[in-house]
């Protein structure tokens, strides 16, 4: 699955409308995390894969710091990631051109955040505050609770 990071991050400067790709795979880890957790996360997410095979030639590969595991933190990184995709869908042209251009865009720079984090701390700091990261969890804490 990692090959299709560079489809939509690469790609999707040229073709916008790789960036569905990214809508597909958040429909699908969501459905992933009710029936089995963040297995998205550890068996299929082409990101995390990325970070695996790719970022941890380079990672300092430190300890990920705790302020980074601390709910107030991740909800408020989801918050705000969520208001960032929210705005630039509500103010973008209402075409599905420009639609694909929002989730290409969000993409890309959530991939350079994490690169740029995975180098100096560790290659998995990321996925510690990723908001789809962050979602899973919640809705398979849920799903437990109901079952
Ligand atoms: S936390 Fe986010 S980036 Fe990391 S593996 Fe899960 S979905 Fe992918």
């Amino acid at each position: 699955m990692i090959w299709l990071l560079p489809l939509v991050v690469v790609g999707g400067l040229f073709v916008p409308l790789l960036g569905y790709l990214v809508l597909l795979m958040m429909i699908t880890l969501l459905i992933l995390a009710y029936f089995r957790g963040r297995f998205w996360c550890w068996h299929l997410c082409p990101r995390g894969a990325f970070l695996d095979l790719v970022l941890a030639k380079f990672s300092l590969k430190k300890k990920i710091p705790r302020l980074f595991t601390k709910p107030p933190v991740r909800w408020a990184i989801f918050a705000l990631f969520m208001l960032a995709f929210t705005f630039q869908l509500i103010t973008a042209d209402k075409t599905w051109l420009a639609f694909g251009v929002v989730f290409v865009r969000m993409c890309l720079v959530t991939t350079l955040i994490a690169i740029f984090i995975g180098i100096p701390i560790n290659q998995r700091a990321w996925c510690a505050i990723c908001p789809m990261g962050t979602l899973q969890g919640k809705i398979n804490s849920c799903s437990r609770r109901k079952k």
